[in-house]
């Protein structure tokens, strides 16, 4: 007997529940994929993404090969092409793992209870998250809105199971598959070309990501996390949204790296995987947070008019303030921002254009290959002052003693803005204070910041207040 494994947004064989449930069940395995975008409502992949996924396939399928069985790619409506896949090849049984999304929850509830209705066994596991979004609750029984009394909870609660058993060779089967080419999931101009000299999309480059990132960065991961000039972080984030590598792979391997003089990053590592489940906990409970604020007081919030100007001068990093410039720079060139940087951009954004945080989500959304509706949604909601837990609005960034205090050499800064690099590096964090060596140094840069930023600062305080605030 054969059963469907529907891979979705766990691109890998090991440690997968259910390609590991298929197999226990002894059925033969057949993986199958199916693009289908338009079932994801307003939050159809963006091209970064696209273009990633294209190159995990790729590594599914081969990985796949390699030990003789292959994935089947179809497109099309899911539940039409899981019951196509079903009468061609007598499947008995679809396993997959969830997916968290509010578009795709209610999809993949109807498509379990009409396989059911007709005999076939469908199951879903858990491939990607610690805790379901519905395993914690308050003491009162609701979902949680602070990190630290949920996470606090959730650390009573950590217990790593046992690594899922995969064999070396996998049973064939005969299922049609469509190319990967007809996907088209690859930008007809190559404006990735760059990101694959800083990615290796699939199973592979997550554990070689991984390995990188406990012989480097681990160590010391607490201080260096928030300093853009170096890697400092472990750079898994888009393995882990697509599922190649899953966070129990990631904790089993650090803990088997404790040591004294190590624990306190490996825990810091951990906690940081801790938010990834929080955003989960908050998408899952709050599903209009995509789009609307998650606290209402702010829907009265003044943002000023949309400015497609400034907006386009925010998105192709010209604002004149060079670390917020370095930030959507190392974006499009690279597919990913650093976390630190993430948050100046996007508190620029929200407070200093005073633009809704949606712009602002939308093109990280388009643009980064780690882009995940659960922790986009809830960084922008954070920065903006209208999530859970969140930064209060009052407190703006500044961005210019930001970079000094993170990237103090302007290292970050002259790696993404290179047009500043004959300037003295104090100059470099508010070249505008310095108009005449700008000029002579740099004189395709912006002059002036495109908002004054005490004036922006002012403006959106007194935005701020009117809403009731302080
Ligand atoms: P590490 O420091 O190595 O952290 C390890 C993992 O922990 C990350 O891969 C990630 O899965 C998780 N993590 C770390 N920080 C956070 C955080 N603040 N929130 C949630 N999970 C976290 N992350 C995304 O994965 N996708 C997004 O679309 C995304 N959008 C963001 C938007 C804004 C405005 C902000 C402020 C943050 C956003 N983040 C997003 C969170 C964070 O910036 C990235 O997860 C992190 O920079 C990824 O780099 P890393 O894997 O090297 O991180």
């Amino acid at each position: 007997s054969s059963a469907l494994v529907w891979f979705r947004r766990d691109l890998r064989l090991q440690d997968n529940p259910a390609l590991h449930a298929a197999l226990e069940a002894g059925h033969t395995p057949v993986p199958v994929y199916i693009h289908a975008p338009h079932e994801e409502g307003s939050w159809a992949p963006g091209e970064a993404s696209n273009t990633w996924l294209h190159r995990s396939l790729a590594a599914l399928d081969a990985d796949l090969q390699a030990r003789g069985s292959s994935l089947v790619l179809r497109q099309g409506d899911s539940q039409a092409e899981l019951q196509a896949l079903i009468d061609e090849t007598g499947a008995e049984a679809v396993y997959w793992n969830r997916k968290y999304e509010p578009a795709t929850q209610p999809r993949d509830a109807t498509i379990k209870r009409e396989l059911r209705e007709q005999g076939i066994d469908a199951q879903s596991c858990n491939g990607s998250l610690m805790f379901e979004p519905w395993d914690l609750a308050t003491q009162q029984g609701g979902p949680y809105k602070v990190f630290t009394p949920y996470w606090r909870n959730a650390l009573t609660r950590l217990h790593i199971p046992a690594p899922l058993k995969l064999p070396d060779t996998l049973p064939a089967h005969d299922a049609r598959s469509v190319s990967l080419a007809e996907l088209k999931l690859t930008p007809t101009l190559n404006w990735d070309q760059q990101f694959w000299e800083h990615w290796q999309p699939g199973e592979a480059g997550a554990q070689e990501a991984l390995t990188v990132f406990i012989d480097g960065a681990l160590n010391g991961y607490r201080q260096q996390r928030d300093l853009p000039d170096r890697v400092g972080t472990s750079l898994l984030s888009p393995h882990l949204h697509f599922g190649e590598i899953s966070p129990w792979q990631i904790v089993r391997r650090l803990e088997a790296e404790r040591s004294a003089g190590r624990d306190a990053d490996i825990d810091g590592y951990i906690r940081e995987l801790g938010w990834r489940e929080f955003s989960y906990h908050l998408l899952h409970h709050f599903p209009k947070t995509p789009e609307h604020n998650l606290n209402p007081r702010f829907d009265s919030f003044q943002w000023a008019r949309d400015n497609p100007s400034q907006l386009a001068a925010w998105q192709q990093g010209r604002t004149g303030i060079p670390i917020v410039d370095a930030g959507l720079r190392e974006l499009w060139a690279t597919g990913y921002m650093h976390n630190r940087v993430r948050m100046l951009v996007a508190s620029f954004l929200c407070k200093h254009m005073r633009q809704h945080w949606l712009h602002g989500a939308r093109w990280f959304w388009d643009t980064l290959v780690d882009a995940d509706l659960a922790n986009n949604t809830m960084g922008w909601q954070w920065v903006a002052g209208t999530g859970a837990d969140a930064a209060p609005y009052f407190r703006i960034f500044n961005p210019v003693t930001q970079a000094q205090k993170f990237d103090p050499n302007a290292r970050y800064i002259t790696r993404w803005v290179p047009e500043l690099a004959t300037l003295p590096v104090k100059a470099r964090f508010a070249p505008w204070q310095t108009p005449d060596l700008l000029a002579q140094h740099a004189p395709s840069y912006p002059a002036l910041p495109i908002v004054d930023l005490a004036a922006g600062r002012d403006a959106a305080l007194t935005a701020y207040r009117r809403t009731g605030g302080e």
